[in-house]
């Protein structure tokens, strides 16, 4: 017992004497608003932390988003830390171009961290499945920022991250659609691999919920090949409503 928390300990102080020395010699820029960070900083400085807006959303809250979601999907939790203002635009554009996979696992373990809050260990899902890219845009961007969050999220929860969703057709870019179109475009763009018979419930894990439009698509999709299971969405961000 004492040599595990000693062992504890020391790996603890290894860890930020690592990330001290690290930060030394190779100096990390907030993923908010691009500064240098301080040492005892990670991802994201504090002025931009403060900035962020959290949903405080818990336990039994109907946040409009989640109400939408609701009525067009059986879904049991839907989840976000926060809203998609201030420098959450920007630290969003940054894991999904910029390539920070362990800023993404870090938010991702954000998101989680939440989730504990509305769960029992024993309401976990049994696994996190990421919103996929297509193949192709994969290719280009050599990650996927979602299946990134989804490892952080997995992590934290003790569930693996899984790609069990495939993402059949190419779709423009949305950014500039209506939300309208950017519903239609995207319904039919995914499909389930088939899963594991212990597969109960499920947590698709998105970056950023816009319109909900990609995330009830997804969710289609396993509900289709698996009518039974139970499903719950998170993503790092909702919009302000
Ligand atoms: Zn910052």
């Amino acid at each position: 017992m004492v040599a595990g928390r000693v062992f504890y300990e020391i790996s603890e102080r290894g860890r930020f004497l690592l990330r001290s020395l690290a930060h030394l010699l190779l100096p990390v820029s907030c993923l908010g608003c691009g500064q240098v960070l301080y040492w005892h900083e990670q991802h994201i400085c504090l002025s931009c932390r403060h900035q962020l807006l959290p949903t405080l959303w818990g336990k039994g809250d109907e946040a409009p988003l989640s109400k939408r979601l609701r009525s067009l999907l059986p879904i049991r939790t839907v989840y976000a830390p926060y809203f998609f203002v201030g420098p959450m635009r920007h630290i969003i554009h940054q894991i999904k171009y910029g390539g920070h996979p362990m800023a993404a696992e870090h938010l991702g373990a954000e998101i989680a961290k939440g989730l504990k809050t509305l769960w029992r260990p024993d309401e976990y899902p049994d696994a996190v499945v990421p919103v996929p890219l297509h193949p192709k845009k994969h290719r280009i961007r050599g990650y996927n920022q979602s299946f990134l969050l989804a490892k952080g999220v997995g992590r934290s929860l003790g569930r693996p991250a899984k790609n069990w969703l495939v993402r059949t057709i190419h779709t423009p870019s949305q950014t500039t659609m209506s939300a309208a179109g950017r519903w239609d475009n995207v319904q039919n763009a995914f499909q389930s691999r088939r899963l594991p018979r212990r597969i109960r419930h499920i947590l698709l894990v998105d970056d950023v919920i816009t319109t909900g439009a990609t995330t009830v698509a997804c969710g289609r999709a396993l509900l289709r090949r698996h009518p039974n299971l139970r499903l719950s969405i998170a993503a790092l961000a909702v919009p302000w409503q």
